[in-house]
């Protein structure tokens, strides 16, 4: 639907007295301006950037622009037209590529293909996202400037509020303090009058726990329902980066439409990218253009990581098999593209239904500004986000991660889009229309996970820049943004459940009313669910001299000069340091170990009895409940199985192998697994014996002319006896010093390859280096648990361990049998996640980088183990997937969680869930594996336990 010139001769006159010069056509433009700054995309980050670079007088700016003007398109004028810009001239019509998470479906998936870019046809709803957002990317990124502090004065100069063109109030329906007054975007809260506003607010009262009332949705906490704000003028008009910036700049703004950016180029041999090669179209001539200053690429997610890589800026690999010559091997261009997840919901209502007559509504817009036409919807008055609970099913169980920010931002989205007997409009045609659902009159309205884990890409299909290129979010790739989805659609019917929807609002038709257990929602959420039309990241920022990531924190593109990218794909997410301290051991004054028998048990008075050298075979409830404060013992397989009941509590401490194993054996676990061995099950818990985690680790061995430390053995052991001093002092003769390592933000298995970081976080190490000895002989396995390196002659060699301390590995404990003395599976998943290799791997070089210090020089040579010619990725893997081991501190197979979680096998005070009388209380309660050993980690959970018993007894 585009302008007819009768309805914009208003418009026409005020745009006439603008002074960007624009030109139709690459021939038009004149040859003879040397242009500061060209800008390659004339979108939404391209109309900001142009405009303010503008305001310089000194400068020459020149915008590059594949699409029309917006001038003369009534719809990207008039809110309620939006839909009239889809799948048109205006658009560039994509389709992502076959999603397997959504069951093998591909998405129409649009972007405006016209000045002003998304800005010009998208859904005018004015977010800016939560505090945790914010301050997250600055953490990420390593930029301050980013955090939401410090970026609300610009929010504040880019904002211009107003009030709407019917003058509505705006008083309860936002915070005036929270916005700006007098930038260049109009912000308005227009608004339909509707019974379902106010209805909406009651149901802030009657279910103000999961929906309160937000008073400003852009005050940095979106959790609530709030009142829509938008992008329209007080003249019902919209206001994008076009209206706001290119077009009330001056004379020294050009604007290029109609013409491609095919490429940017370097200026010489070197890496200044400020050369743009441009053209008509795919036949016709290419020309070259030069800044004086810089180029600034705004194509959009989908057009800058395109326009990247076909200059050469991207992956070795992929672009060498396609032809394309590698200017900058950067791995990142066009990786982790993410959108976030959307589906249509219908209820059936008897609200009256906003359906419209076009040519009227057309007519009242046209001359009063009033009426439906006024907004992108009929009835997107209010928004609603959702924070889902801590110990939410998708949050917690099955080693389901958040993947949202923090505690300010929202999971999910929902807005109303319209109450019609007509089929829904879908946005730019990303999902499925509803089947038809009968003669009924529903209450539309979309429902989103805003912040989905899963990952895409935008990758060539050919060298050929006017090839659309594979746009592949990896649509619900992750199970916890389906699992996200189904809470949304839970959370959906909810809220229609408040008691004021009661006589008004309905079973939901769409999904079905009866698609309720997880497998259904599942089904349909894979089924109909589709990208929102939010696409970034795929030139994600990284900090500073990070070595993954596309631009750093000022837009810059990594490798080159004279380049930048400033686009929705910049958003979003490692510095060497060593610490080497001197190691702690629990080892007494007279070099004797410390123990917890030493310590609690010897110590202890005549009220605390051991029985020795017998097992515990189950634990077993008192009368037919679940208090299981009865345990049945064995001398071992063959005899007699005795019982002794607890007045009080049972506390199992067999470990994080024993314990699960125990808790299995008695019927605590997952009810198939139990079953299928022919227990019965008395408390159904999947979490039993789950989550098993070790670190990994390997010998590691230097030559070297250092002293050795061996030594012999009776003499040490009578100087033990006699003066408690020397070698036999310590574990080991070497292990004075520990060295734990964090890796940088932007080292390689961290950022590369969609690996994410295993670690909690920047107090803790990744690595772990520690001596053993200095000697001839072949080191120590600890335990056993890696192979003996081969012989390597007649050498002195420095051995010493590295360990990978927060692998991202999971493995679990399951019984064999039901015989409690039969051994069961240990399973650590060793190395099953590819990034705890590359972590390894990064220890190896970390070890080799320590002995490169120059104090070692003459020293410690060569790495003999693995050997040093093993030095790339693929070597070092296959020495690390050779030797590696589990490092015994094996922990978290009764994983703690929340009180009241659905997840996990103990509370926070240690209790068994689903029983009474019972704790466990040792290294399986660990949710996580700690950054060290884990001996003292499990004396303080111990002690901690042992209070909460106490206080309870007490
Ligand atoms: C249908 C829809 C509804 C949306 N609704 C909302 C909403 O209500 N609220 C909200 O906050 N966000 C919304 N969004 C998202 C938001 O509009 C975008 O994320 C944002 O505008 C993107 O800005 P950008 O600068 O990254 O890219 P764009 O605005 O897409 O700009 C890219 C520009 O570059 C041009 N270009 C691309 N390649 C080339 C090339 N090779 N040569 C020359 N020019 C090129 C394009 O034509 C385009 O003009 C919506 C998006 C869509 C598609």
């Amino acid at each position: 639907m585009f302008l007819q010139p009768l309805f914009l001769s208003a418009l026409l006159t005020i745009r006439s007295a603008l002074c960007a010069v624009f030109f139709q056509s690459l021939d038009d433009l004149p040859q003879d301006v040397g242009y500061d700054f060209i800008i390659a995309g004339g979108g939404t980050g391209g109309g900001v950037v142009a405009g303010r670079l503008a305001e310089n007088p000194n400068w020459r700016v020149l915008v590059v622009e594949a699409g029309p003007s917006n001038t003369d398109i009534l719809a990207t004028i008039t809110p309620g037209l939006i839909t009239g810009l889809y799948h048109t001239r205006v658009d560039w019509n994509y389709t992502t590529t076959t999603q397997p998470g959504a069951n093998g479906r591909n998405a129409n998936y649009t972007r405006a293909k016209m000045l002003g870019g998304c800005s010009s046809h998208n859904g005018m709803v004015y977010t800016r996202g939560a505090r945790a957002d914010w301050d997250g990317w600055a953490e990420a990124t390593g930029d301050e400037g980013l955090k939401w502090d410090n970026m609300l004065p610009l929010f504040f100069k880019n904002e211009h509020l107003v009030i709407d063109s019917e003058n509505q109030t705006q008083v309860g329906h936002l915070d005036p303090k929270e916005h700006g007054h007098n930038g260049n975007v109009f912000v308005t809260t227009p608004f339909t009058v509707h019974p379902i506003n106010d209805m909406m607010l009651q149901a802030t009262k009657e279910l103000p726990n999961e929906f309160p009332f937000v008073l400003d949705f852009n005050a940095g906490r979106p959790i609530g329902i709030a009142w829509n704000q938008f992008t329209i003028d007080s003249h019902a008009q919209r206001s994008s980066s076009a209206t706001a910036y290119v077009e009330t700049s001056k004379d020294n703004l050009h604007v290029l439409l109609n013409t491609y950016v095919t490429r940017v180029l370097p200026v010489g041999n070197g890496t200044n990218f400020r050369r743009i090669e441009i053209a008509t179209d795919a036949q016709s001539e290419r020309r070259q253009l030069t800044a004086n200053k810089e180029v600034i690429l705004s194509g959009g997610m989908i057009g800058s990581p395109q326009i990247l890589l076909n200059s050469g800026i991207g992956k070795r690999d992929e672009l060498e098999a396609l032809g394309i010559e590698t200017l900058v091997d950067n791995p990142g261009v066009g990786k982790n593209l993410t959108d976030q997840v959307y589906t249509i919901m219908l209820f059936n209502t008897t609200l009256p239904n906003t359906d419209f007559d076009m040519d009227t509504a057309l007519a009242e817009w046209n001359t009063t500004r009033t009426g439906p036409l006024t907004l992108p919807g009929p009835l997107k008055n209010q928004i609603l986000g959702i924070r889902l609970p801590d110990n939410a099913v998708p949050l917690s169980q099955h080693g389901l991660h958040d993947p949202s920010p923090g505690p300010t931002a929202p999971h999910i989205e929902l807005y109303h889009s319209q109450i019609s007997h007509s089929t829904p409009s879908t946005i730019g045609g990303t999902v499925p229309i509803p089947p038809d659902i009968g003669n009924i009159t529903t209450l539309q309205f979309g429902a989103i996970n805003v912040h989905p884990a899963s990952r895409g890409s935008i990758t060539l299909n050919s060298s050929d820049p006017f090839a659309y290129p594979n746009i592949d979010f990896g649509l619900l790739s992750e199970d916890v943004d389906v699992a996200i989805m189904r809470e949304a659609i839970r959370s959906a019917r909810r809220l229609y459940e408040a008691p004021v929807f009661k006589d008004s609002v309905f079973g939901s038709v769409y999904p079905a009313s009866n698609i309720t257990s997880d497998e259904d929602l599942d089904t349909f959420i894979r089924g109909v669910a589709g990208p929102y039309e939010h696409g970034c990241c795929s030139a994600q920022m990284s900090p500073r001299g990070a070595r993954w990531g596309v631009v750093d924190p000022d837009f810059r593109v990594k490798g080159t000069t004279g380049l930048r990218v400033v686009d929705a794909s910049v958003m979003r997410a490692l510095n060497a340091y060593l610490k080497a301290a001197w190691n702690q051991f629990t080892i007494d004054s007279h070099a004797q170990r410390s123990n917890s028998a030493t310590a609690y048990v010897e110590t202890s008075k005549d009220n605390l009895h051991v029985l020795l050298n017998t097992y515990v075979t189950r634990v077993l409830p008192v009368g037919n409940g679940t208090n299981f404060r009865r345990i049945e013992i064995a001398t071992d397989a063959q005899s007699e199985r005795r019982q002794l009941t607890a007045n009080k509590e049972v506390i199992l401490s067999g470990g994080m192998i024993g314990s699960p194993q125990i808790l299995l054996n008695s019927g605590i676990g997952k009810r198939d697994e139990l079953e299928a061995l022919g227990i019965e099950t008395l408390v159904d818990n999947p979490g039993v014996g789950k989550n098993l985690t070790d670190q990994v680790y390997t010998i590691m061995l230097f030559n070297t002319t250092l002293p050795n430390t061996d030594f012999d053995m009776d003499t040490a052991l009578a100087e033990w006896n006699t003066t408690r001093t020397g070698p036999l002092t310590l574990p080991g003769p070497l292990k004075n010093q520990i060295l734990g390592i964090r890796l940088p933000d932007n080292a390689v298995p961290l950022s590369q390859h969609g690996l994410h970081d295993p670690s909690p976080g920047p107090t803790a190490p990744h690595i772990e280096l520690y001596h053993s000895q200095i000697s001839h002989s072949t080191p120590s396995t600890i335990g056993g648990t890696v192979p003996i390196p081969p012989d390597i002659g007649n050498i002195t060699t420095l051995q010493f361990g590295a360990i990978n301390v927060h692998p991202a590995s999971r493995g679990s404990i399951t019984l064999n049998s039901s015989d409690p003395f039969a051994y069961p599976n240990i399973d650590f998943g060793l190395l099953s996640e590819d990034v705890d290799v590359a972590i390894m791997r990064e220890a190896i070089r970390s070890a080799r980088r320590l002995y490169e210090a120059p104090v070692f020089k003459d020293s410690v040579f060569g790495s003999v183990y693995p050997s040093s010619n093993i030095t790339s990725d693929e070597d070092l893997d296959a020495f690390i997937r050779g030797a590696a081991g589990p490092y015994e501190h094996g922990c978290c197979s009764a994983q703690m969680s929340p009180r009241g979680a659905r997840w996990g096998v103990v509370d926070p005070d240690f209790r068994v869930k689903g029983t009474t009388g019972l704790r466990v209380v040792d290294a399986s309660v660990m949710p996580t594996v700690p950054s060290g050993h884990t001996q003292a980690v499990v004396y303080g959970f111990a002690e901690r336990a042992s209070l909460s018993i106490m206080k309870k007894w007490e």
